[in-house]
């Protein structure tokens, strides 16, 4: 626990934690020492790890990387944050995120951009960890954390793990609870894990998992023992390359990497099928606008009444107004905006009312495609990680950039991204395996055959 406290002071350059908890970690050392004394050890006892500051945790100051919940310490515990503490983890702190988990690149929080641990060959800019998990991604891949948790409504923990050169697993939607998880789209919004191997992730995820009766999305299902059976082979398995993600102007660098992927797992023994998702087109337009949807929806509750930020004005409507301007950063607005608009009378049938349908039919792409395999192998984001202030005043540009994660996060489905090599320009390029609904299990076990 000491080195890793000293390896988060070490490296708080990165900006990845907005709040440390180092005294919160030493007071749960001394209760796992007696329990491992006691031989009663949870899943993951004594090990020091990261929470993203999203996962509500009682009396320790909960921001979502925003200025509107200024102050925030809940009165209660997120479930997924309890399990973890309650199988023996150490908290060394909250890290850094997207506000509100809306971005791609870790640049739009309150508290600043977060910088990866990674740098461009020959080049000294700071680049990006991805997006909104960025804290955590860079947490990990700097060795400060054993492993941390995320959430991924579109991508973001499986690109940020991509950009780190990490391990990142978003499970299949209701697979763990959201109770306590600040929301953002609620039908899509998950919590998952990093880590530095396939492996460490299974564990974790696993300490993470299971059903909540406070979250009535949660999944009544056991979770699997996972850890044991991660190197389990792809020997006979057929595994899908989706046609249409070939993208164009994507670099040949990730074509290169994606077909490498699909070579190493049939040395060992997988068969590779063509496959086709006929409505991958459609998927971002229609993420960008149920996801804003629903976020617009969530966040009217930050009034500047009941909790985080107020910012008083003459009446009523005016300390809503300063507090909402004032409290929510440039992209959390725009969301709420175009939210707003997907739902208003006028526009909810030709907006929000036809992705909800296209989102169907982008969700039986994947039931047909999975008749003719066991998963699916794709690259986990268009390029390598950017430099820190690129595509900032293009907002279209980072929305293009969750192109591979976005369609399997309207399904449900689950998906991980394993390191898989590195660009021309030294970077970690990843790449993602996507399963079939509950089938974490053959997600590991790709994984696991490519890292
Ligand atoms: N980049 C996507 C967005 O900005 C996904 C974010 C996420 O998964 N939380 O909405």
């Amino acid at each position: 626990l000491e080195a890793h406290i000293s390896a988060l002071a070490a490296h708080r350059d990165l900006n990845a934690f907005i709040t440390e908890t180092a005294d919160l970690a030493r007071q749960q050392a001394k209760t796992a020492a007696s329990r491992l004394q006691r031989g009663e050890a949870g899943l993951l006892e004594g090990l020091p790890i990261a929470i993203k500051d999203l996962f509500c945790t009682t009396d320790v100051l909960t921001t979502a990387a925003s200025h509107i919940l200024d102050g925030f310490k809940p009165p209660y515990e997120s479930s997924v944050t309890r399990k973890l503490w309650g199988e023996g983890a150490l908290c060394l702190g909250k890290t850094n995120l997207d506000e509100f988990a809306m971005g791609s690149a870790n640049v739009t929080s309150y508290y600043g951009p977060v910088r990866s641990p990674w740098t461009a060959v020959g080049d000294n800019v700071a680049v990006v960890p991805g997006g909104s998990s960025g804290g955590s991604a860079a947490a990990v891949a700097a060795r400060i954390a054993l492993a941390a948790t995320g959430t991924d409504t579109g991508g973001s923990i499986r690109q940020p793990a991509a950009f780190c050169g990490i391990t990142g697993i978003k499970p299949t939607y209701g697979r763990c609870s959201r109770f306590g998880v600040i929301a953002f789209a609620s039908s899509l919004d998950q919590p998952g894990a990093f880590g530095r191997s396939v492996e460490d992730c299974a564990l974790f995820l696993e300490a993470m998992a299971g059903y909540d009766p406070n979250d009535s999305t949660s999944a009544d299902l056991p979770v699997p023992d996972w850890k044991s059976e991660v190197g389990g082979g792809v020997k006979g398995m057929r595994i899908g390359l989706p046609r249409e993600y070939r993208v164009d102007g994507m670099p040949s660098e990730i074509e290169q990497i994606w077909q490498q992927g699909a070579s190493w797992l049939k040395a060992q023994g997988a068969e590779i099928v063509e496959i086709s998702l006929p409505h991958t087109k459609y998927a971002l337009p229609t993420y960008y606008i149920i996801a804003p949807a629903e976020a617009s929806s969530n966040l009217a509750r930050y009034d500047g009444m009941r909790f985080g930020l107020r910012v008083p004005g003459k009446n009523l409507a005016e300390t809503y107004m300063k507090t909402r301007g004032e409290g929510f950063g440039a992209e959390v607005r725009r969301r709420i905006m175009i939210g707003t608009y997907v739902l208003s009378a006028g526009y909810y049938d030709a907006y929000y009312l036809k992705a909800q349908k296209v989102r169907r039919r982008i969700a039986d792409d994947f039931t047909q495609a999975f008749e003719h395999c066991d998963a699916i192998l794709t690259p986990t984001a268009p390029s390598a990680a950017f430099r820190v202030g690129d595509k900032m005043d293009d907002p279209v540009a980072m929305y293009l950039n969750d192109v591979f994660t976005v369609p399997s996060s309207l399904a449900g489905l689950p998906g991980i991204s394993v390191p898989a090599g590195l660009s021309a320009s030294g970077l970690p390029l990843g790449l993602q395996v996507i399963g079939r609904p509950w089938d974490e299990m053959t997600c590991f076990k790709v994984g696991r055959a490519i890292e």
